[in-house]
């Protein structure tokens, strides 16, 4: 163990970052009470302020035009004398945006996923990712990671690059990667099979081939010794969770994150909810004109301010998905707020071939109750026209009448021609990501 820990420090040196500083950092901070954690993010607000109106032109310009100083933005509150910032106006204002020193905090350049549009490009300080690591092994710290623990991680074509690199980046950080594109009856077996061969403690990885994974193994009736599996990047659903849980015969704890926004958030052992790394990041919630904020458990836009982030800072940035938040306490003990609802997001909007547009997570609430539906995915053709592709689980016979009543509830509520297709050959996305609505 102390050797695999030590490794991550190697780790640490070689890219400049203190992750597993701020990790045992996150892991005290995580149960300080949420008033201790709103002060330290008001603090943390009103050096960044004092920052973006020195050396950022964007923020200076912005704050002479609303007659504002940065003694007048001293807590949270003070934050909303700011509009929202959304993705149009940063390209709109790109160099603008960059600090005049940001240099001098080791940036790195990133780039979104482009899925809401055209990939959006930006900085972020070296410590930002110290932050993320730090946060998402505490997060892992939940189900019993320890630094250096062997993990799985199951990716798609992004995380499997195999120059000399990135294989000195997986050796330190203890990981075996292993490759989920094209997963199919073939090569499922090597998967499960290198799991078990590397002794792996955690599985780190999407939800859709960790599901097919879990179907395998309780279709061949093959078990492996696994502490606990995070998953991520995708939205996980409840009969899914069920099955991974039941072929693992562990915990499944699901992490959330929006790395343009500086958003990391994870469940805890009482699975209430996502708490929200405050130590990083302030998150709002906003009502649907950009106008107001919202107050507890209403489900509105999320927008995000990266405390961190001395690069390119993004103050009250909206980030594209939706939620509600509480700062309830939790039975964990932990002080973090927590996001209590992750609802549809903006970019799965669907214009309907009758020209409404309704919300992509009206059909999440349709299928996700059905037990025999295991996967779903909405396709819009190019004449506007929707139907669905599903797969079924095996032995469930009810499931033809459970779809003619999906068919037959949803064209009559949408009004439209809705059919439902027994289609598993999915489009996904290139990062194999596995979407819930896609255009053809
Ligand atoms: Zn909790």
């Amino acid at each position: 163990m102390k050797i695999h820990s030590s490794k991550l420090q190697v780790l640490d040196f070689l890219t400049h970052r203190s992750s597993t500083n701020q990790y045992y950092h996150l892991l005290h901070s995580q149960y300080l009470s949420y008033d201790e954690l709103y002060h330290l993010q008001n603090a943390k607000l009103q050096n960044l302020i004092k920052h973006v109106y020195h050396t950022v032109e964007y923020y200076h310009t912005l704050m002479d035009k609303y007659k504002l100083k940065p003694r007048d933005i001293q807590n949270q509150s003070d934050l909303e004398k700011l509009p929202i910032l959304t993705k149009e106006i940063i390209k709109q204002n790109y160099l603008s945006f960059i600090s005049s020193i940001y240099q001098s905090f080791n940036p790195v350049k990133k780039i979104t996923g482009g899925s809401t549009g055209a990939p959006l490009q930006y900085y972020i300080s070296k410590n930002v990712e110290s932050y993320a690591w730090g946060s998402i092994w505490r997060a892992w710290n939940v189900g019993g990671y320890e630094p250096g623990d062997r993990v799985a991680v199951l990716g798609g074509d992004s995380i499997i690059k195999r120059n000399y690199k990135t294989k000195i980046y997986y050796f330190l950080n203890n990981w075996n990667v292993l490759p989920i594109t094209k997963l199919n009856e073939n090569n499922i077996f090597y998967i499960y099979e290198e799991i078990k061969r590397s002794s792996c403690k955690m599985i780190y990885a999407y939800p859709t081939p960790l599901l097919f994974l879990a179907q395998f193994m309780l279709k061949n009736e093959l078990k492996l010794q696994i502490n606990h599996i995070v998953t991520t990047s995708e939205m996980l659903f409840p009969n899914h969770r069920a099955i991974i849980e039941k072929a693992f015969n562990c915990k499944v704890y699901d992490f959330y994150g929006a790395n343009d926004g500086g958003l990391l958030s994870f469940q805890c052992e009482y699975f209430d909810g996502y708490h929200l790394c405050m130590e990083k990041c302030i998150a709002e919630i906003v009502d649907d004109e950009l106008q107001k904020r919202l107050p507890a458990n209403e489900v509105g836009n999320i927008v995000l301010t990266d405390l961190e982030n001395y690069a390119m800072p993004f103050i009250r940035y909206q980030v594209g998905d939706r939620g509600a938040i509480t700062n309830a306490t939790c039975k964990c003990g932990r002080g973090l707020n927590r996001l209590t609802t992750i609802a549809g997001r903006v970019k799965d909007f669907i214009e309907l071939p009758n020209g409404k547009i309704i919300d992509g997570s009206y059909f999440t609430k349709r299928f996700r109750n059905v037990p025999s539906v295991l996967l779903f995915q909405i396709v819009q053709k190019p004449t506007k026209d929707i139907y669905a592709k599903v797969r079924l689980s095996e032995n469930e016979k009810s499931s033809t009448i459970a779809l003619e009543n999906i068919e037959k509830f949803i064209s009559d509520e949408l009004k439209i021609n809705f059919k439902i297709i027994r289609d598993d050959s999915f489009h996904r996305s290139t990062n194999q990501k596995f979407q819930y609505i896609v255009k053809e």
